[in-house]
């Protein structure tokens, strides 16, 4: 006997690695250059030079000790260089006692989800959202609602929020820019939840936590604000990667930042220790704690994800495509040309287009484009996508 809940994970189907893998049959029919792989949301461009130059430049100097175990927490000089970086940019002044250094945004996001859960709580997300807040979510023992999206502009259906928000609600997860949508949610979106998180919590007399997941917190286009949500909502808890910004994923970084004037603060980041302790995480990879955090005020090349969604946005709008206009991440979100976005998603696979369907995102009738590829191959693309577009007249 194996536990059914793991099983069920284990053995689930995922639509995009099978997207992925029919891509690498299809590519030994048809030739890797003739299909157009969408699915995946893996940065397309390199580390910054600093990143791999930092790292051999530690393992010259410090071969030894950079690889034994740090703190839990973090390697404190790490831990510091991260809190320096953001009061720089945010005029904020964490110290490094604030943050708890992590397997990426995903551990992040599990830690702060085990911390915060007591019996019969709930968390909120917004749709589309990354289907793994579910996973997560449920892991800690919690149960996620989801707030159905707002499809004109990917901002809040705040009517369906309050709908929905209640006392049992422990925390609300937003992502902004966003996973699927590249939508980033606006200084007066923020400021509107924040009020009603405010009063909500003050009627039910507990706080209610914002998590705020920020992998792609620094990709963005023409100039677009994402402002600094623990400075609009108080009880804000941080959960970062360098997974996107430094096109790092395999490296497994990220943090989780617990702000001193949240309430119950201390408890929180002790209980987040305890939630990474229980998972067995017992510290974030040493080398790349060093190297991320001596690279945290840099990015890799996000402009070419901004010219590539550029491209692909006024492309599939000529063509009679609705797409929302991202303000950064690297993806698209387009309306499918008929309601079921599976069958849409089928039949682009016909033109050896890989879209991910929005069913999976909690946003269905729409489908997933991710634009971190070669520019040439979107270029390449547009026939195919014209002809989807007339293969529905
Ligand atoms: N949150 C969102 C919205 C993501 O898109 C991802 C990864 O794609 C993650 C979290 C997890 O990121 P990480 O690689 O840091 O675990």
């Amino acid at each position: 006997m194996v536990s059914e809940r793991m099983l069920g994970l284990g053995t689930a189907r995922s639509v995009i690695r099978e997207l992925f893998e029919y891509g690498k049959q299809r590519a030994a029919v048809v030739g890797e250059e003739n299909v157009f792989d969408f699915s995946l949301g893996n940065p397309s461009v390199p580390a910054p030079a600093a990143v791999n130059e930092n790292a051999i430049r530690i393992l010259h100097e410090d071969g030894e000790s950079i690889h034994c175990y740090t703190s839990a927490q973090g390697d404190a000089l790490a831990r510091r260089r991260f809190a320096d970086s953001l009061n720089r940019r945010y005029g904020t002044q964490y110290t490094e006692n604030e943050f708890y250094v992590t397997v990426g945004a995903a551990a992040a996001l599990c830690c702060v989800f085990g911390a915060l859960t007591c019996p019969g709580d709930e968390f909120i997300a917004f749709a589309p959202y990354f289907p793994e807040y579910k996973v997560f979510v449920e892991g800690a023992g919690a149960k996620l609602t989801v707030v159905p999206p707002e499809i004109e502009q990917f901002q809040i259906d705040f009517d369906a929020f309050g709908a929905l928000v209640n006392e049992h609600t422990k925390g609300v997860i937003i992502n902004s820019p966003n996973n699927p949508t590249g939508v980033v949610y606006s200084r007066e979106t923020l400021e509107r939840l924040s009020a009603i998180l405010t009063e909500k919590s003050a009627q039910y007399g507990h706080p209610i936590y914002l998590i705020s997941d920020e992998p792609y917190r620094e990709i963005v286009f023409h100039g677009t604000e994402v402002p600094w949500v623990p400075q609009i909502y108080r009880d804000t808890v941080v959960c970062y990667s360098f997974s996107k910004s430094l096109s790092l994923p395999g490296e497994r970084l990220g943090y989780v930042l617990v702000p001193t004037d949240i309430t119950d603060a201390a408890d929180v980041y002790a209980a987040v220790a305890g939630a990474g302790r229980s998972l067995g995480y017992v510290n974030a990879p040493s080398l790349f704690q060093q190297v991320t955090s001596l690279c945290c005020d840099m990015t890799s090349d996000i402009r070419v994800y901004e010219r590539n969604c550029d491209l692909l946005v006024s492309a599939l709008r000529d063509m009679g495509y609705h797409v929302t206009q991202p303000g950064g991440a690297f993806y698209l979100f387009p309306r499918s040309l008929e309601r079921d976005d599976l069958a849409f998603s089928e039949r682009a696979k016909q033109f050896d287009l890989l879209l991910v369907p929005g069913s999976g995102f909690g946003a269905p009738g729409h489908v997933r484009i991710a634009c971190c590829v070669q520019t040439e191959m979107i270029e390449r693309a547009l026939p195919k996508f014209r002809a989807l577009a007339e293969s529905y007249r």
